[in-house]
């Protein structure tokens, strides 16, 4: 990264003034960090400053940031073909081959992908998706989602609507009709000594039979919650809520929009339990987040019923950059290197001993609990041990200290529930980030920890 950059004092002033950002507060962007470069799991500054990426930026950069790779093919493909309808009727190669590739990756249940361009946009898809299904099956009334609460799922409507972190809806209300939320499988946050795998399922059962099975399209979970505070699910979990899918005949979409692409260790996140779902979102980690891309995977089954429909009931769900060439491309050209560089295989063991570095801290007093899986991890922070009181504020004093020390920090603020719940801390390296960095992260954060107690 020697690249001269200056800083120049218009460039934030002009940002003051014409930029609205993803969770805009004048406050939380008075001296706001402007990127000029980056490299591996480096972030610089237009201030001349570097920073460690302990998110993968937003969970999205899996291999790393400045993969030449990724800008050739990007160039090569937009001056042989830059864009064109892939509206029925109309394909082109690079959509064709990372479909096949992906049907490929994902479960050996599933058939076909649909292109979106983010996590949100492939949520909503999967949920018409879903409905559609069912009207196709003559079962109109199936149309309710349910979702998790410390379920994120990107914040257009709909998707706002079955993300249950209230915090996003509070300003944006009502949320769309026919979305309710069940308890998360959160294990270090279940309320009494039962199974919170089973007890979490059970929860979604419940909702089914006090709605209506005729009522319920499907459900949609994260394998691992990844915004929500990293929670994994107790290895109960999935195997049963499939079990309980198949009973009432309700859908089941994985959103693997954090956990696909390698993330926890695996290609695909409920790999993990040994469970297939009906529908698969991702996006990010697919091009590394290098061009916007995500998508729908479907199951044979689903895929069969839109292959035989009449033609005044097709598929009428659409977007102009769905199958876009360049992503496409880009998509094809990332999921080489990860093959290649044997990515999802390092994820697992640098994650696990990542997570060996971090448990180191769970002597400090206010680290409840430290958890994760692959190169995803979070440290819960308490005021109190014993009762697991939820620190509040403590996170946001980590991450000023972090910053302070070249490390970018992110946390899940503490969050009424239920259950309540502290501040967490959250990691998602890219998956390349060298044994040094991550120890380096894993010293940081306990400096920042105590520093900020
Ligand atoms: N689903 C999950 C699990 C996510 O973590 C996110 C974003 O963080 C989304 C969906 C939304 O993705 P996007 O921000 O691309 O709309």
């Amino acid at each position: 990264m020697d690249d001269v950059v200056s800083y120049d004092e218009s460039l934030a002033a002009s940002d003051q003034r014409h930029l609205i950002h993803p969770l805009h507060h004048p406050k939380d962007h008075a001296n706001a960090k402007i990127f000029v470069s980056a490299q591996g799991a480096m972030l610089r500054t237009a201030d001349g400053r570097e920073y460690i990426d302990s998110l993968s930026a937003l969970w999205n950069v899996n291999i790393g940031h400045g993969r030449k790779e990724l800008a050739a093919a990007a160039a090569a493909q937009m001056e042989k073909l830059d864009y064109a309808s892939a509206y029925a009727g109309y394909s082109n190669e690079p959509a064709i081959k990372l479909a096949e590739r992906i049907v490929g990756l994902a479960y050996d249940n599933m058939s076909a992908v649909y292109f979106t361009t983010s996590g949100a946009e492939s949520n909503e898809s999967a949920f018409k998706f879903a409905r559609y299904h069912w009207k196709r099956l003559g079962k109109p009334n199936k149309v309710k989602v349910i979702s998790r609460r410390y379920g994120y799922h990107g914040v257009t409507l709909a998707a706002m609507s079955a993300t249950s972190l209230p915090n996003y809806h509070k300003m944006f209300g009502p949320t769309v009709p026919e979305f309710l939320q069940v308890a998360p499988p959160y294990p270090y946050r279940w309320p009494g000594n039962g199974d919170a795998g089973i007890g979490a399922a059970e929860a979604v059962e419940e909702a089914i039979l006090q709605q209506g099975p005729d009522t319920v399209a499907a459900i949609i979970a994260e394998p691992v919650q990844g915004s929500g505070g990293v929670i994994v699910p107790p290895p109960t979990y999935f195997p049963k809520l499939r079990e309980i899918c198949d009973k009432y005949d309700v859908l089941l979409i994985a959103d693997e929009v954090i956990t696909g692409f390698g993330r926890t260790g695996q290609w695909f996140g409920m790999g993990h339990w040994g469970v297939k779902p009906d529908l698969m979102s991702f996006a990010k980690g697919v091009t590394s987040g290098y061009l916007p891309l995500g998508g729908v995977v479907i199951s044979k089954r689903l895929h069969d019923v839109i292959l035989d429909a009449p033609a005044d009931e097709k598929f009428m769900h659409a977007a102009t950059y769905s199958g876009h060439p360049v992503c496409c491309a880009v998509g094809l050209a990332n999921i080489d290197i990860m093959d290649k560089e044997g990515m999802v295989e390092r994820a697992k063991v640098q994650g696990d001993r990542f997570r060996a570095g971090l448990e180191t801290l769970s002597s400090l007093p206010c680290v409840g609990e430290v958890r994760g899986i692959g190169m995803l991890a979070a440290i819960e922070l308490v005021e109190d041990k014993g009762s697991r009181a939820p620190a509040k504020g403590l996170g946001a004093k980590v991450v000023a200290q972090a910053m302070d020390r070249g490390l970018l920090l992110r946390v899940r603020a503490a969050a009424d529930g239920p259950p309540p719940s502290g501040d967490v801390l959250v990691f998602a390296p890219p998956l390349s980030t060298p044994e040094a960095t991550l120890d380096r992260i894993v010293q940081i954060v306990g400096e920042s920890i105590q520093a900020a107690m």
